[in-house]
Order: C-alpha cells, then structure tokens, then sequence
C-alpha cells in the first residue's frame, strides 16, 4: 500500500497534463503523507505558491496559519500533520478577464480520488466554495461552514476561502471568526496533540 501510495505521488509531481491548457509549465503542489492527521483540501495554489513551490507561502497561507489555526510553520508543514492539496494541484493561471481559472476536472478525477483512498487520516479541512461542492454537492457552503459533516465517515470541516479578496463573506458572517473558527482551532489542536 506503501509502496503504491509512493509511486502514486512520483507520477503526480511530474504530471504536466494540463500544460497546454494553462499555457505554461505546471507545477504540481503537494505535501503530506500517508499518515498525515489532516487532509486539507483547497481550492488550487496562488501565483505566489507557483514560485514559493511551498503551499500558503501567500497572505491567503498567513491568514490561515497564523490567525485562524493559530499554529507555526514548523506545525503546518510537517508531513506527519497535514497532508496539503488542492482540486488543482497546480496554479492554473488566469483567464481572459484576469480571474483565476477553475480548477481542471481532470485533477481531481485522476489524482486527489486515488490519493484519498491511502490516507489515514482522522480529519478533513476543506477550503472554500469551490472545493466543498465537489465533496457536498447538494449542500448548501454556508451550513456545511457552521456545522459538523462528514466524508468516508470521518468529520470534515468546511473554512471559507481565507483569501484577502474574500471581505464581504466575513462582513456577512461575523459568527464565523467570533465562534466557529475557535471551535475549529480547537478540533485541530486536539486532533495535532
Ligand atoms: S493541475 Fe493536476 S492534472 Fe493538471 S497538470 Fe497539475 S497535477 Fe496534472
């Protein structure tokens, strides 16, 4: 399983499928492990992270780490806990109007399925409207924010996109920062101990 998990991962990291779509060489975007504690799934990396290579190196990765989970890099990149993804696994750059593209189907279908299926992991975070409608298609995103779900029987939390630009959701939903992301914190603080 191991062994499979491994080579699953090798082949992802030179994947370069959507190269001429993006018009631009791909950079695939991932970290963790078969044992990470964490699987969080995003939405798909900035332009910043194409360069950095490392996921959340951006004001979208300040927001998350250091306000709303309230931990340090040292925490947030190690393998052991999180195992970082995204619907794309790379920057997919921007289409005509300057608007990041959607993430590609074919990312999901062909990698982040399989790699879901090696994991152990005890939780699921899944970031923005985007991703929570691949795993909840028939829910609505602002319930999934503010309650408990589940995915392969196992909890998973819905975030909001922590992105910068993202300012009338949280003017919308003062609730969030004031109540749910203290509960969230403290379900990834018990579950990283
Ligand atoms: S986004 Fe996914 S499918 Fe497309 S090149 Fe990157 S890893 Fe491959």
């Amino acid at each position: 399983m191991e062994k499979e998990f491994e080579t699953l991962i090798t082949q992802l990291k030179r994947c370069k499928i959507c190269k001429e779509k993006f018009g631009f060489e791909p950079h695939p975007i991932i970290l963790g492990n078969a044992h990470s504690k964490i699987v969080q799934i995003s939405q798909a990396p900035s332009a910043t992270v194409h360069k950095t290579l490392t996921p959340f190196t951006d004001q979208s990765g300040k927001k998350l780490k250091y306000e709303w989970y309230q931990i340090g890099d040292d925490t947030f990149y190690d393998p052991n806990n999180f195992y970082i993804a995204a619907l794309s696994h790379c920057y997919p750059g921007k289409d005509k109007n300057g608007i990041d593209r959607t993430p590609p189907k074919i990312c999901y279908n062909k990698w982040i399925k399989k790699e879901l299926e090696y994991i152990d992991n005890k939780l699921y975070v899944i970031i923005g409207a985007k991703a929570a409608k691949v795993f909840f298609p028939n829910e609505n995103f602002n319930e999934l924010v503010f309650k408990n779900n589940y995915i392969n029987n196992k909890l998973a939390l819905v975030l909001p996109h922590p992105s910068p630009l993202n300012i009338k959701w949280f003017k919308d939903h003062p609730e969030f920062m004031n109540k749910r992301i203290i509960e969230i914190r403290n379900t990834i603080k018990d579950i990283l101990k």
